[in-house]
């Protein structure tokens, strides 16, 4: 399989790697970029990521056989209106947003009777650190697609979207856009929520800077993925707002009989609460090839 140009559409840390990943497997011949700032180009293009620089969109796509949207999700609709015009009727459109029943409403909304080329993909791969200069051919190797076609996927898009990331190394599953959304709200969104609300709750203290600068690899482990992008995650958090929040107060279930046993002076039940939670962490491995 080789595409003869992708038109990436977010040249920031997914679209870059994902462009390097293709151009080193030898899957891509040619690509045009473009970004909302023409420095973010710029820099792909100095990095040897894009070939071409587009000034817009629509010209980023023209002629492209392979498109990949990776933006924040909230502008997936406003981009894909943008190409509409001009995406070939047997291109592959893909996206890498992280969260699917919005971008699926999105896409159909924009491409209307192009939607069958469109193959909404989620990888589970990604770094703390966004933007171009965080590129990394290898960001996607042995990580697990989730894509979650619609009935109107086209089944030849469906396969092709299959075996490109395959070849890039990835194991793909599909799922349906809602399955998704629940399951990653649960793994994904909320831990991120956490992560902000821990960091938020220690710096409203007079004397968090001290607390931090205590704090050990514990406090590191768990609070790495709060250094997130704002608007990415922001945009995640709204989109996949019933879900998140269902969860969330799951959390505070869980969180609420903590208290209660530690109140209470239950420690039998408060190490057996921990023990469940020990084992079950200690036996889970990432369902992924390294
Ligand atoms: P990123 O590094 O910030 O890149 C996003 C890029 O999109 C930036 O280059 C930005 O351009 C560009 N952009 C924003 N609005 C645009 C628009 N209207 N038109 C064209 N370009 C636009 O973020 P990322 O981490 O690559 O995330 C991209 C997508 O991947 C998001 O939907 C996110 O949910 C998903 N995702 C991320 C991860 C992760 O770990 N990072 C994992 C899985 C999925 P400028 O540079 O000019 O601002």
């Amino acid at each position: 399989m080789m595409f003869e140009q992708l038109g990436l559409i977010g040249c920031g840390l997914m679209g870059s790697s994902f462009a390097l990943a293709m151009k080193r497997a030898g899957l891509v011949k040619r690509v045009i970029g473009y970004s909302k700032s023409p420095t973010t180009t710029q820099k792909a293009l100095a990095m040897g990521i894009i070939d071409v620089e587009a000034p817009s969109a629509l010209l980023a796509v023209s002629g492209a056989d392979l498109v990949l949207v990776s933006v924040p999700v909230a502008a997936t609709e406003a981009v894909l209106k943008s190409i509409y015009h001009i995406v070939g009727a047997k291109a592959l459109v893909m996206d890498v947003g992280s969260t699917k029943q919005d971008v699926v409403k999105a896409a159909r909304g924009a491409l209307k009777e192009k939607m069958g080329c469109f193959v909404p993909c989620h990888p589970i791969a990604g770094k703390e650190l966004s933007g171009v200069e965080h590129a990394d051919e290898h960001l996607y190797k042995g990580r697990k697609v989730i894509l979650t076609p619609t009935e109107r996927t086209m089944t030849v898009q469906l396969n092709a979207a299959t075996q490109l990331w395959t070849a890039l190394g990835c194991q793909v599953q599909n799922m349906s856009p809602a399955a998704h959304d629940a399951a990653y709200a649960v793994v994904s969104h909320l831990p991120h929520m956490l992560a902000f609300a821990l960091m938020n709750s220690i710096l409203a203290q007079d004397d968090s800077q001290e607390y931090l600068s205590l704090a050990g690899t514990g406090f590191r482990d768990f609070t790495r993925i709060a250094a997130s992008e704002p608007k990415m995650w922001s945009d995640i958090m709204m989109t996949n707002k019933d879900e998140l929040l269902a969860q969330s107060k799951a959390f505070r279930r869980s969180l609420h009989a903590m208290e209660v046993l530690i109140q209470t002076g239950q420690q039998d039940a408060l190490h057996d609460l921990i023990q469940k939670a020990s084992q079950s962490r200690a036996n889970w491995r990432m369902n992924d090839k390294k």
